[in-house]
């Protein structure tokens, strides 16, 4: 049986608990334990594929096709946990499960209740994610302590140290400790308030990460660690960092590895961190920069492209390189157009999205890109767009996806009605009902490269895997023209029916994938699409500089 660490967050929200979790498991893994992650979130929907990228971020796929938190995708980076549908309960998933056992009879004519019976599942739902193949399973509880969405699984968890016993589990609580300018002082108030709810419901804290932007001097460590009735050694501070790779080394500085050590009776030895403080290096010390457009649709909020701007920034590292990104909502280029938003950029990226808004603008940037040559990656939609925008502008036809208008005359990408999945070995069939909502591709699909592509160069294997997260496809009737006009298809699904990725002959580096590599991109494997994309943005620029200086 693995050991717990329980992860809570107090105060206000947006500390970076999924961040502190991660970096948990980095720092466990790097002592070579085996480490699990799961996220509990108190929202109701089942799962967050249903939610606003707005409101709540990126909805993050695992290789099963579960659309998960996006927290699940800061364990990835961090760790080698591949998640799955255990990885990711919401209160919603929960309450499903009960209702449906109560349904089915389960229950033996019991009184269905919060205690036991939600509190019950939602223990069965941390065990179902630490087996036996691991050594710690760190499971971060979301929200804050204080809010009444979380209670049921604050109550799941005080009673988990009951049942597998003291020595097996471990409370980590993340707070904030504010600076008061005015008065130069770091505030230790709002840290106490927050533990005490939290004793107030059973749980009393093991560790304490206090997220500060001051460091926390001696005296003020000592004064929390009484108040919130915790071992002095076993306050942490985390400060402000400038990437979010050094935390796995801060929480080293800190101590923390030797406190898990002490409170988990671990006996491993010290943390081996040097790839860590290398991929911090090399992202605050590169030697070039290069700006990157992100064309989209939701560029006001960044966690909806949490993934995508990680990918980017390993990309970078991985070429030397300090990525900037310029977001472009793609609404305001069909009101300015391209210039005054693109002709500075060395690189230009349409990411994935769902509906009409912002197309038009999209498929402009796109084509500013074929064009002028600058380097292009499309993404799920970003590929579907470029498709379009080749159809139009270099084959000529009136085309466009039939998500975006039905009835148009060449619909170039489309709902198929029927396709053979491979990872299930099944046909899938699309109903006209299922078209509207339920059957999106999700997870993990197999596709086969073409040699001499740039696909295959960068990823220089001829079978990839990578994940989904799309209804719509290329269509098969279009394949003819539009390859005899240019456009190279260089990866497809085994079969070779469904078209993975498309790029361009006579042009540096532009290619669409219908795929989502920034869900597989970590610090440590830098995604090969991110790292050649981001090399050829370099490339240009720097011949560009040499072409320059000669002058
Ligand atoms: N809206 C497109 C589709 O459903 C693309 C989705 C995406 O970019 N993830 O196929």
């Amino acid at each position: 049986m693995p050991k717990y660490i329980f992860v809570t967050g107090g105060v206000v929200s947006a500390l970076g608990k999924g961040i502190a979790a991660a970096a948990t498991g980095a720092l466990l893994e790097a002592k070579g334990l085996r480490v699990t992650m799961q996220k509990l979130d108190p929202y109701i929907n089942v799962d967050p594929g249903t939610l606003s990228p707005f409101e709540h971020g990126e909805v993050f796929v695992t290789d099963d096709g579960c659309e998960t938190d996006l927290d699940l995708g800061h364990y990835e980076r961090f760790t080698h946990v591949r998640s799955g549908v255990f990885n990711n309960f919401t209160t919603g998933k929960i309450y499903n499960n009960v209702i449906t056992k109560e349904r089915r009879g389960d229950y033996l004519g019991d009184t269905v209740q919060v205690v036991p019976h939600i509190t019950d599942e939602i223990k069965n739902a941390i065990k179902a994610a630490a087996t036996d193949e691991y050594d710690i399973a760190i499971v971060e509880i979301g929200g804050t302590v204080g809010d009444i969405e979380s209670l049921p699984f604050l109550e799941a968890i005080r009673q988990f140290r009951y049942d597998v016993g003291r020595e097996n589990v471990l409370y980590m609580h993340l707070t904030l400790v504010p600076y008061i300018r005015a008065a130069g002082e770091l505030k230790s108030k709002p840290t106490q308030h927050s533990v005490k709810e939290l004793r107030e419901i059973g749980i009393q804290p093991d560790i304490l990460i206090c997220r500060s932007e001051m460091p926390l001097s001696a005296e003020v460590k000592r004064k929390i660690a009484l108040h919130c009735n915790v071992d002095p050694d076993a306050v942490i501070a985390a400060l402000d960092v400038e990437t979010v790779y050094e935390v796995p080394v801060c929480f080293k500085a800190e101590g923390m590895d030797k406190l898990l050590e002490r409170k988990l009776s671990l006996n491993r030895p010290e943390p081996e961190l040097s790839i860590w403080e290398e991929v911090a290096h090399r992202i605050k010390q590169p030697k070039y920069d290069t700006t990157i457009a992100i064309v989209g649709k939701y560029v006001g909020l960044k966690d909806a492209y949490k993934s995508l701007s990680e990918a980017l920034i390993h990309g970078g590292a991985a070429n030397n390189a300090r990525v900037h990104l310029q977001w472009v909502d793609s609404e305001e280029i069909e009101k300015k157009g391209t210039e005054l938003f693109l002709s500075e950029v060395d690189g230009i990226l349409v990411p994935g999205g769902f509906g009409t808004r912002g197309i038009e603008g999209k498929i402009e940037a796109i084509r500013y890109a074929r064009e002028k040559k600058i380097p292009y990656f499309g993404i799920c939609l970003g590929m579907q767009t470029a498709v379009i925008e080749f159809s139009r502008n270099v084959c000529g036809l009136k085309a466009n996806s039939t998500e975006f208008d039905p009835e148009i005359d060449a619909p170039v990408i489309y709902l198929m009605e029927k396709w053979y999945n491979h990872r299930t070995g099944r046909i899938e069939e699309r109903t006209r009902e299922s078209q509207m909502g339920g059957t999106m591709r999700l997870g993990a699909y197999p596709c086969v490269l073409k040699e001499g592509t740039h696909a295959f160069n960068a990823y220089g294997a001829k079978e990839i895997s990578e994940r989904h997260r799309h209804r719509y496809e290329f269509n098969n009737k279009y394949r003819d023209i539009i390859t005899c006009s240019g456009l190279i298809i260089s990866g497809t699904s085994p079969d070779g029916e469904l078209v993975e990725i498309v790029e361009l002959k006579d042009h540096p580096w532009f290619l669409g994938c219908q795929f989502h590599p920034e869900f597989k991109s970590k610090p440590i494997e830098p995604h090969p699409l991110f790292k050649a994309f981001i090399g050829a943005s370099l490339k240009e620029k720097l011949e560009l500089f040499h072409l320059n200086e000669g002058q």
